[in-house]
């Protein structure tokens, strides 16, 4: 059985804050992986674990637009609470994950849940962007919230072992999350010494983060806080928790159409981008204080 080879494996990138409560290792999009690389994966924001001092205010980030695109956020350890122009909110905890499209254009503010804040602790996230083929981009705004016993479950035989298909499908068990473009989307929580094997199209773009533990991936180690970049070939990805581990399994179709990234938007040509910046100046996204 020939294996899917591995490109490259990435150390965390040092981190920044977004806002005060986001300490976040941006795997991409940089110099070594570009916008197109992991598309539709364009942006992956890793809030590696960390503790948090107990704060009355919560940390967070605060009002913000965007456009063209899904953030997709996966809450590890802690709680994650978000507010929008339109009115919607809601809270993510442990192991849930909130899929937002932002479409045509929203604001929104993301902070620690209140209680989260007021006692500290452990967190830890995920946030994506998911860009939108062309044709959606201007899709309206919704929301998956997508809570961990929401998810596809595929149990290892005889094994504590456990996959939790949260977008696509594995072994036959689908995920809830609907997308716009073919993405597959895994928690693959492995306990020490058990294997599982995984197969993607050649073509789709197909990464893991190792968000607890370590694996071999095929005969290579995956430390904790790295990125696996695999190559677009034919192959079998095969891993074995060396430890008990935690892995986050992104393989999507790409989008193979221009891309005009700023900020917050993420459009196909500049003229787009000039549009969704008038667009939230003269108050199209709503008002948000
Ligand atoms: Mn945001």
């Amino acid at each position: 059985m020939k294996s899917r080879s591995i490109e490259k494996i990435f150390a965390p990138p040092a981190p920044h804050m977004v806002g005060d409560g986001f300490r976040v290792h941006n795997f991409f999009p940089n110099q070594e992986i570009n916008k197109k690389r992991m598309s539709p994966f364009f942006l992956m924001d890793y809030g590696s674990k960390i503790e948090f001092s107990p704060s009355k205010e919560p940390r967070g980030v605060g009002v913000h637009p965007h456009a063209g695109f899904e953030t997709v956020t996966i809450a590890y350890h802690g709680k994650v609470a978000h507010h929008d122009s339109a009115g919607n909110s809601g809270v993510i905890g442990e192991g849930d994950v909130q899929w937002m499209t932002a479409g045509s254009g929203l604001l929104h503010k993301e902070y620690h849940e209140k209680e989260f804040s007021k006692n500290g602790g452990l967190f830890q996230m995920v946030q994506l962007w998911v860009n939108l083929p062309a044709k959606d981009k201007r899709t309206k705004p919704k929301y998956q919230e997508i809570a961990q016993n929401m998810m596809g479950k595929y149990k290892l035989k005889d094994k504590k072992s456990i996959v939790e298909i949260i977008a696509g499908e594995y072994n036959g068990v689908k995920g809830p999350a609907f997308t716009f473009t073919p993405i597959q989307m895994y928690n693959a929580r492995i306990k020490k010494g058990d294997s599982l094997d995984f197969n993607f199209p050649a073509s789709f773009n197909t990464g893991f983060l190792i968000v607890e533990g370590n694996a071999i991936i095929n005969d290579t180690i995956a430390p904790l806080d790295h990125f696996v970049l695999f190559k677009n070939e034919e192959g079998t990805i095969h891993v074995t928790a060396n430890e008990d581990a935690a892995i986050l399994i992104l393989s999507g179709e790409p989008i193979d159409e221009p891309i005009a990234a700023y900020g917050p938007f993420l459009m196909n040509k500049w003229d787009e981008i000039e549009q969704a910046i008038h667009d939230v100046n003269t108050g199209k996204f709503g008002v948000l204080e």
